[in-house]
């Protein structure tokens, strides 16, 4: 049986050495949490929520599902927004994509996968909407990464009509939800300019 003795080996280097520097950094945190932000990423593996905004523990609310999806019907999706808009009253909410996500891609192709198709359906939606602009891409590469970068934007509009994003901002919860995408090659987010703050702007915006 492999224990994964060097992962172990990490987090104990990993504890020691955020002690030596913050004797009470581990005791404050089991206290509770207090994040500003909730994160909704990709799954992929290259795109570590934490690491790229370099925050630290108890920073960060995060989601992450395979291509940042958030669908109405979704029970885990819906229970992390509400848990994190409700109870911790986080005051931004970043939908963030990358480009060359594998899933945006697979939704662009005839093959099947399995399971994740049904998953992928979602992006595939987004597509058929934006196929005539998408067509104007020479490359297919292009073409994916403009999906990447819509289907952030129908996250976002998934997020803000939300129920419990609304009625926050009904209440008035002071709440942004932004749309940004990663970029794998230089390793820097890119804000696509998508900043809702309240109802009027979601109405107007998205
Ligand atoms: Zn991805």
């Amino acid at each position: 049986m492999n224990k994964l003795p060097s992962l172990l080996e990490n987090n104990r280097n990993w504890a020691k050495q955020i002690k030596e520097e913050r004797p009470d950094f581990f005791e404050n945190l089991s206290q509770g949490q207090q994040p500003e932000y909730l994160w909704i990423g990709c799954s992929d593996s290259r795109v570590p929520a934490t690491e790229i905004v370099d925050l630290a523990p108890g920073d960060l609310f995060v989601h992450r599902n395979i291509a940042n999806q958030i669908v109405h019907s979704d029970l885990n999706s819906q229970s992390v927004i509400q848990y994190a808009v409700s109870v911790l009253k986080v005051k931004h909410i970043i939908i963030c994509g990358h480009y060359g996500c594998g899933g945006v891609k697979a939704s662009m192709q005839e093959e099947r996968l399995g399971l994740i198709d049904n998953w992928l359906l979602h992006i595939k939606d987004t597509f058929r909407k934006y196929e005539e602009e998408l067509s104007n891409y020479e490359f297919e590469s292009e073409k994916v990464n403009r999906l990447c970068e819509l289907n952030v934007k129908a996250q976002v509009e998934n997020v803000c009509y939300n129920p419990f994003v609304q009625q926050a901002w009904n209440d008035g919860q002071s709440l942004t939800v932004h749309g940004w995408i990663y970029n794998l090659e230089d390793g820097l987010l890119n804000n696509l300019d998508i900043c809702i703050g309240s109802l009027k702007e979601a109405k107007e915006n998205l």
